[in-house]
């Protein structure tokens, strides 16, 4: 890992509850009330940019990031997915995987703005979530085996 690691919360813990973890990267469902479904998928080592990855490793992440995407469009059929990788304020290289619905707390602005409305949080199955991310990552390694997007 590069320096800063230390001071890195991405470096030092998990990020939210651990769906899925490979050689390299992992999956995350966050802490966030009122989004429910809302994922991450963390680079392990300490980078800030997806350029810093080898082209392979890139690949990699993103097919990632694409499988998570079409768990959760298949488990909780959102209206949109929102897919960002800021790193504003962690520069640990991870993405944002957000199921959207229309009358959610923000819509039709990112999750990170101010609230347009106060809803209560959709209600998920985050068992069977959990469960269908895991089966669609496939093992505990690197995502090798797991069926192809
Ligand atoms: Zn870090």
């Amino acid at each position: 890992m590069t320096a800063g690691s230390a001071a890195c919360p991405l470096c030092q813990e998990a990020g939210g509850e651990l769906v899925w973890q490979g050689a390299d990267h992992r999956v995350i469902l966050a802490d966030e009330p009122r989004h429910p479904g809302f994922c991450r998928v963390i680079w392990g080592a300490h980078v800030r940019e997806m350029s810093d990855l080898a082209p392979a490793d890139a690949a990699r992440l993103f097919a990632t990031v694409l499988r998570v995407e079409g768990v959760l469009r298949e488990q909780l059929a959102p209206d949109k997915v929102n897919l960002a990788s800021l790193g504003n304020v962690v520069p640990h290289l991870h993405w944002h995987v957000i199921p959207r619905w229309t009358d959610d707390s923000h819509f039709p602005d990112p999750v990170w703005a101010v609230a347009r409305r106060e809803v209560p949080p959709r209600a998920i199955d985050r068992t069977v979530l959990l469960a269908a991310l895991r089966r669609a990552l496939g093992g505990a390694r690197g995502g090798e085996g797991a069926a192809p997007i």
